[in-house]
């Protein structure tokens, strides 16, 4: 059974950890993984977050990230979505409806394939900055 969580690395006594950059997490959260082994499959399902890990049995459904990825994605989207909305009415006026279709259609597409991302990403914080409280018990 591992006892590292993603914030520990080698060589802890040399000075103050390293975590890792922003752009090394959103790449790992683009894969789905175990964010203690960073080998395990992270989803049981399309959205649902496995019980355990399969490869370390890090307790990954002790943890409840709530609505957080869909707020997120709320707001990334919302401050993306409309703004291209208002420039396309802007520059060429097109009727209501084909507004709906790149709106519905970007959205929709960006909610499938982002959601997962940010679930596990999510998932990669709280372990890093709130692991749980007894360990990496099974
Ligand atoms: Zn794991």
């Amino acid at each position: 059974m591992p006892k590292t969580t993603p914030k520990q690395t080698k060589g802890n006594d040399k000075g103050p950890e390293k975590t890792p950059g922003l752009l090394s997490d959103l790449n790992f959260s683009l894969k789905g993984r175990c964010p203690v082994c960073r080998k395990g499959k992270l989803f049981s399902s399309f959205l649902t977050i496995t019980k355990k890990c399969p490869a370390c049995g890090a307790p990954l459904g002790d943890h409840d990230i709530g609505d957080g990825a869909a707020v997120f994605l709320i707001f990334l989207l919302g401050f993306s979505l409309m703004p291209l909305a208002w420039i396309i009415d802007v520059k060429f006026a097109p009727p209501i409806w084909v507004h709906l279709l790149y709106v519905g259609g970007l959205g929709a597409i960006a909610v499938f394939f982002l959601m997962p991302a940010v679930k596990s990403y999510i998932l990669l914080l709280e372990y890093r900055h709130r692991p749980p409280k007894d360990g990496q018990k099974k």
